[in-house]
């Protein structure tokens, strides 16, 4: 017998004891940052925590699995169930936003998009949009998904003194260059869109209203910012996972009583921009809806009043909080002007080596995006642990001692992990009390 051949030098082979090793590092590096997310501040606007309930969703078989196409019109077998889930995900969908029309097959906030932009806009031309440094996301960008799909923004007038659209400027823009497809949405959303004062224009010159509610979603179903497709948008596209506390996931949500226009959505969705849909997100995304119907009114509240808080609590402090004049803002997001503090890239690194996680970011008037004024601070996190308006004064003056009077590093480090002892588990969810930050240890050797 002869022996087979050795493998080709390229099947690069690895010595299972140094692959060990390196599974080991992953292991205990998503163990350290778990420890470190548990001990520390997290203020970052976009990010959230999954109920112990959708996280179990996470990590079950349905990750394992493809179901391309629709509910009972699928093209692989085995997803009688798949199904089942899917269809009680459109139901929360539409019932927890009233509207007629969803597709939760989007795999994120920007996929969402490029479905919308493909279904909704032709190649050549023109959507209206905030700019980038007003706070728009790269999805509007030349770069991002516009440039993608080869369709050219049409800037709308935004009045940087009170973060939000100059409604009459903004209206001649429109009347002047007629966009078909109109885009209301921010990543610095401080305050909500003046929609209803915009509708007459957008009806007049023939667009369709689309609002990217990737960061307000949670707010918008908690009833607390406002209601876009009852204002005047047609469809509303979405991440699921910054103040709706679900899966990293997209959605899309409709009110039209146009077939074509739903036909249109949904092909975008698939074949368009997603073959599978990750269906361990949906099943995770149905049960962040159920808890969200159950839940998500007095969590949007809360989160928003602790937002508040937060901006007068600093803004008593000293910082220049922005907009102290509208009550800093009503959603879940306060910007802060830290150019006396040393700028948003020297504060934000500061604040992280002593357990407070936040971002630099772009303020109207910055030129670079690496080295901008602003600080950019979210209370979906610290509201979903339990924290109140009390506990954001103590979180303004542990900055406020770090950043203004020189307390050091290791001392205000000590500070955050006292405060957050006793804020570790989840709430405004079914299973609430489960810990926030716990590892999965599924193997034992
Ligand atoms: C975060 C965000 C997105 C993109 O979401 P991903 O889920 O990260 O792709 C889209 N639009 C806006 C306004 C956002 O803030």
């Amino acid at each position: 017998m002869k022996s087979p051949p050795a493998p080709p030098s390229w099947a690069a082979q690895a010595p299972e004891a140094e692959m060990r090793a390196s599974v080991e590092k992953v292991r205990s590096a998503t163990r350290a940052h778990s420890k470190f997310f548990e001990e520390s501040l997290p203020l970052i606007a976009s990010e959230n925590l999954l109920s112990p309930y959708a996280k179990e969703m996470l990590i079950s078989d349905l990750h394992s699995r493809y179901a391309e196409g629709l509910p009972g019109e699928r093209y692989y077998e085995g997803n009688r169930w798949v199904d089942e889930i899917e269809v009680e995900c459109l139901a929360l969908a539409r019932r927890l936003f009233r509207c007629n029309f969803a597709d939760v097959r989007p795999i994120s906030g920007t996929v969402a998009n490029l479905a919308i932009l493909k279904a909704m806009a032709e190649t050549g031309s023109t959507v209206g949009s905030c700019r980038l440094a007003d706070g728009a996301h790269i999805s509007s960008a030349s770069f991002g998904a516009f440039g993608l799909r080869g369709v050219k923004p049409v800037y709308y007038a935004f009045d940087t003194n009170r973060m939000q659209l100059d409604v009459d400027a903004t209206k001649r823009i429109l009347l002047q260059e007629r966009p078909k497809l109109c885009l209301f949405g921010l990543s610095l959303f401080l305050f909500p869109f003046p929609l209803r004062e915009l509708s007459e224009t957008l009806k007049e010159i023939g667009a369709l209203g689309w609002y990217d509610g990737a960061h307000v979603l949670g707010l918008i179903a908690g009833g607390q910012f406002q209601d876009p497709l009852h204002e005047g948008c047609t469809v509303l596209s979405a991440s699921t996972h910054k103040t709706l506390p679900g899966p990293q996931h997209g959605i899309i949500l409709g009110e039209t009583s146009d077939p074509e226009l739903t036909r249109k959505l949904q092909s975008a969705c698939f074949p368009g921009v997603t073959s599978n849909h990750h269906l361990n997100a949906m099943a995770a995304l149905s049960i962040a809806l159920a808890e969200h119907l159950a839940f998500g009114e007095a969590y949007a509240r809360q989160t928003v009043a602790n937002a508040r808080a937060l901006g007068q609590a600093l803004n008593d402090r000293g910082f220049d909080v922005l907009c102290a004049d509208q009550g800093f803002t009503r959603s879940h997001t306060i910007a802060v002007r830290v150019e006396k503090e040393g700028g948003g890239e020297e504060c934000s690194r500061r604040l992280v080596d002593a357990g407070i996680v936040t971002n630099k970011n772009m303020l109207p008037g910055d030129k670079s995006s690496k080295h901008p004024q602003g600080l950019r601070l979210g209370t979906p996190e610290l509201t979903r642990l339990g924290m109140q308006e009390r506990e954001m004064d103590r979180v303004a003056e542990i900055l406020h001692q770090l950043l203004h009077q020189g307390k050091g590093v290791e001392a205000v480090r000590a500070e955050v992990r006292a405060l957050k002892k006793d804020f570790t588990t989840l709430k405004f969810c079914f299973g609430a009390g489960e810990p926030a930050y716990r590892y999965y240890d599924l193997v034992g050797h």
